[in-house]
């Protein structure tokens, strides 16, 4: 029987580990190893490490949460969980099954790119999604914008903040609502509704190829593709969801079900409908909901 079985170590649940780890609870942390920032050459916003390649601070991490006796930390991926406070039960990769007093999921969320041929393999590395992690690397340059409706949002921000050379390319129709292509006017980026065909070229030399054979060539691309929350596990313990698919937390981390907390990407408060996705938040997520099921496992000892 583990204190706390922790789902996903990437920023999350590697910190939820250490707070855990110094308070000598028994812990195993189970990851599928696919952090959502993997494809990234480099990091930003993190005090200390700005620029940093991402998997060097997990591996940092991981290597802090070892000199800790009482916390495990396997590779897997956790297929199914049962159970309720105090005794949940966690099976990894379908094989082994163990015991849990609670839970801290931290298992981030999934990129899923338009089906655009050449985007998803160039994702994170020539296709960045947001303009606080890459937006200054990519200042002065020519960019597309790929995104449609309110998404176009991203066109006149990274044209405001970052480059006075930005196409939005909508793959379609045009569904940016009227003020919003008031904005992109105004910042002078250009729209262009053609169907895109595919992405090719390299570092800083892409080339978007529309279907009726026309070219943009570009320094860099802006996508924010939708993502898909990895919460299959909170579903299945019957943790309220949000319409955006995250699991909703209080500001303790709790789930709506006892035993049951949650962080990083995939977790947010109700008062956050659009909540920062970042690595930084995502640590500080897994300190404070670590901290709040150690006072619960101190709590359950005098129950
Ligand atoms: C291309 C890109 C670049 C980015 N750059 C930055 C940046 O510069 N700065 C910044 O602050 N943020 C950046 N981000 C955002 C950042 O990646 C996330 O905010 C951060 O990784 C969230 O941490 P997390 O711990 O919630 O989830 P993740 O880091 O995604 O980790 C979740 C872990 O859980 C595991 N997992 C999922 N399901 C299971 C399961 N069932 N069983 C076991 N393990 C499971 C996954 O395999 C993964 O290892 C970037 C995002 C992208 C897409």
């Amino acid at each position: 029987m583990y204190d706390v079985v922790i789902v996903g170590a990437g920023a999350a649940g590697l910190s939820a580990a250490l707070v855990l780890g110094r308070q000598k609870r028994s812990v195993l942390v189970v990851d599928g190893g696919r952090p959502r920032n993997a494809p990234a050459a480099e990091m930003h916003m993190y005090l200390g490490r700005d620029g940093g390649a991402p998997a060097q601070l997990l591996a940092d991490g991981r290597a802090e949460i070892e000199a800790y006796p009482t916390v495990e930390r396997i590779s897997g991926q956790v297929s199914a969980v049962d159970g309720t406070d105090g005794a949940f039960t966690v099976t990894v990769d379908d094989e082994v099954s163990v015991q849990a007093r609670k839970l801290f999921f931290a298992v981030g969320v999934i990129d899923v790119p338009w089906e655009i041929a050449g985007l998803a393999e160039r994702w994170g590395s020539e296709v960045f999604h947001c303009p606080f992690c890459h937006g200054f690397e990519t200042d002065g340059l020519a960019l597309a914008v790929l995104a449609n409706g309110a998404d176009a949002g991203l066109g006149a921000y990274v044209a405001d903040r970052y480059s006075d050379d930005v196409t939005v390319c909508t793959n379609g129709p045009s569904t940016i609502p009227e003020p919003l292509r008031a904005m992109l006017d105004k910042t002078g980026a250009r729209v262009v509704e053609t169907p895109i065909d595919r992405i090719t070229g390299e570092h800083r030399s892409l080339e978007v190829h529309f279907a009726d054979g026309t070219l943009l060539e570009r320094q860099a691309l802006y996508h924010r593709a939708p993502t898909t929350p990895n919460t299959t596990l909170t579903r299945a313990l019957g943790c309220e969801h949000f319409d955006d698919g995250c699991v909703r937390i209080d500001e303790f981390g709790k789930t709506t079900v006892p035993g049951v907390s949650a962080g990083g990407d995939a977790a947010h408060l109700a008062a956050v409908p659009d909540p920062v996705t970042l690595v930084a938040p995502a640590a500080a997520d897994g300190v404070r909901a670590a901290v709040w099921l150690e006072q619960d496992l101190f709590s359950d000892t005098f129950a």
